[in-house]
């Protein structure tokens, strides 16, 4: 990179990290959890504040103009959920505003999944991925079993040399019977991509896909009318792209097996989270989604190099993936997440020393699905906030400790 080029970038980086009113207020402070949950931006907690203070009310139920602008601000940020993915039939599609990934991978197990299953049927779901991408397909076989529906459920095949899903293997576990497949983006741990791309190859033009994107959105671009994202549904957390806790949507194609009706009476929406989501995309098509993920995968590949070279740490993960230098092509490197283990010191302890340093970081077992806490590792996730020096002292204080 050139230096007019680095300077840019820096500039850049400043210039959004001051954005960010807590991590300006803090800066004895780093921040290295925003794959748990980001940081807000100004423009996202000012748009919070002007819905609140000029016309919070009920959305679809009021003849008078606070509640139509809620209305009107609900239908748009639908709108905009299906712009920030690409989608290119947006009539056909739906857009169900949720409590964030674990909510939507939920809707899509019971108001859909349910629905679509018959007698014998087969779908393959992640195993070692996050549980949130495991709980509810398991949940959906009990309750079929419970009315005498069997739904045989598969492991979506890993390969480890690679780290992401076994694209080999996956054609010959997939079957006649096989109706639907769960996908993960990136991984929440190893921080690699899955290639999901791949997927539509491997399972045939019928079978629905489902994709976890709460460690992709906000970070890559998701474009769902591309051919390599042929997917039926993304679901996402809002709250780990900028917008509020609580946030987050589930996209639903619309075009392979029934159309996704949310069960029941679904009440008074999370307005004013709906309000951050908008917010939070407008803001970062603003900073650009894909400038934003190559300052933290820069970052994450900053911590990895050095990190890698002390042998008082294993970095959990894909070691193909790791280095920089590495002749992988993009798709299969490593984003932005950094997860590792002191050799003799345990995980939660490690999490306390670094806080006792400023770095607040992820330490347990991460909601890996089958793991527990005898599983427990450190996670660094920065996100655009967060700056090389930032990383660079967090690399002194593991190297004292190493
Ligand atoms: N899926 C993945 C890959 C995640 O990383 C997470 C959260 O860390 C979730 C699902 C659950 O997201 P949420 O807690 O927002 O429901």
């Amino acid at each position: 990179m050139s230096g007019a080029a680095h300077d840019t970038d820096e500039a850049w980086q400043r210039s959004v990290r001051a954005q960010f009113p807590i991590i300006v207020a803090h800066p004895e402070l780093a921040y290295l959890d925003s794959a748990a949950t980001s940081q807000k931006p100004r423009a996202v907690l000012d748009a919070v504040q002007t819905y609140l203070t000029t016309c919070n009310a009920n959305a679809g139920r009021g003849a008078y103009p606070w509640a139509n602008r809620t209305t009107e601000l609900i239908e748009r940020a639908r709108h905009r959920v299906k712009e920030f993915l690409g989608d290119p039939e947006p009539d056909r599609s739906a857009v169900h505003f949720t409590a964030g990934t674990t909510e939507g991978l939920r809707v899509v197990a019971h108001d859909w999944l349910m629905e679509y299953l018959a007698d014998g049927d087969e779908i393959l779901v992640p195993f070692a991925d996050h549980r949130a991408n495991l709980d509810p397909w398991l949940e959906t076989r009990s309750r079929l079993a419970a009315r005498g529906v069997t739904v045989h459920v598969r492991a979506l095949p890993y390969q480890e040399a690679s780290g992401d899903y076994d694209h080999r293997a996956l054609a010959s576990a997939v079957g006649p019977r096989t109706r639907f497949v769960a996908a993960t983006h990136v991984h929440h741990v190893y921080g690699g991509d899955m290639n999901v791309h791949r997927l539509r190859a491997a399972v045939g033009p019928h079978v629905p896909i489902c994709l976890d994107a709460a460690q992709s959105a906000g970070h890559l671009p998701l474009r769902v009318g591309d051919p390599a994202l042929d997917v039926d549904f993304v679901v996402f957390s809002g709250h780990k792209a900028f917008a509020l806790p609580g946030t987050g949507a589930v996209w639903a194609r619309n075009t392979r097996g029934p159309v996704l009706r949310p069960a029941g009476w679904q009440g008074t929406p999370n307005t004013v989270g709906v309000v951050s989501l908008l917010a939070a995309l407008d803001w970062l098509d603003t900073v650009g989604v894909a400038r934003v993920g190559a300052h933290v995968t820069a970052l994450a590949t900053r911590l990895t190099d050095r990190l890698r070279r002390l042998d008082a740490y294993e970095i959990l993960g894909c070691p193909a993936s790791l280095a920089s230098d590495t002749a992988l092509p993009p798709a299969q490197r490593r984003q932005g997440i950094v997860t590792f283990r002191h050799r003799s010191i345990p995980s939660d302890d490690l999490g306390f020393i670094l806080f006792s340093h400023g770095f607040m970081v992820r330490a347990d077992s991460l909601c890996q699905a089958g793991a527990d806490d005898k599983d427990g590792s450190v996670r660094v996730s920065p996100q655009v906030y967060n700056t090389a020096e930032e990383v660079d002292r967090l690399l002194t204080v593991l190297t004292d400790l190493a």
